[in-house]
């Protein structure tokens, strides 16, 4: 991923969709401890915005993703953590 500040809100938005797209369909699949530890660290940061039922759900909220004007990506962090080659934006991962 590279300097998520210097891309447009098209390519945020799209690298986003293909995140998605990679952890539904189990494509670039990170090794199931190394998305644990990922979720783990994430359930710490405050940033995760949590969902009702417990756990991280959020890595901020998506419209500061897609506006960048915070560092947080917005992504869906249940998704985010399962694929490989995905990165926290603040490098806790
Ligand atoms: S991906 Fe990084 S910034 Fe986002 S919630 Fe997880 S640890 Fe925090």
């Amino acid at each position: 991923m590279g300097c998520r500040r210097c891309s447009s809100p098209v390519h945020r938005i799209l690298h986003g969709m293909v995140g998605a797209t990679k952890a539904v369909l189990g494509l670039d699949r990170a090794a199931p401890e190394v998305a644990q530890v990922r979720r783990a660290i994430c359930d710490e940061c405050p940033h995760a915005i949590h969902c009702r039922a417990g756990g991280p759900c959020w890595c901020g909220r998506l419209w500061d993703g897609i506006r960048a004007h915070r560092p947080t990506c917005g992504c869906s962090i249940p998704l985010k953590v399962r694929v490989r080659h995905e990165q926290c934006p603040l490098g806790q991962w």
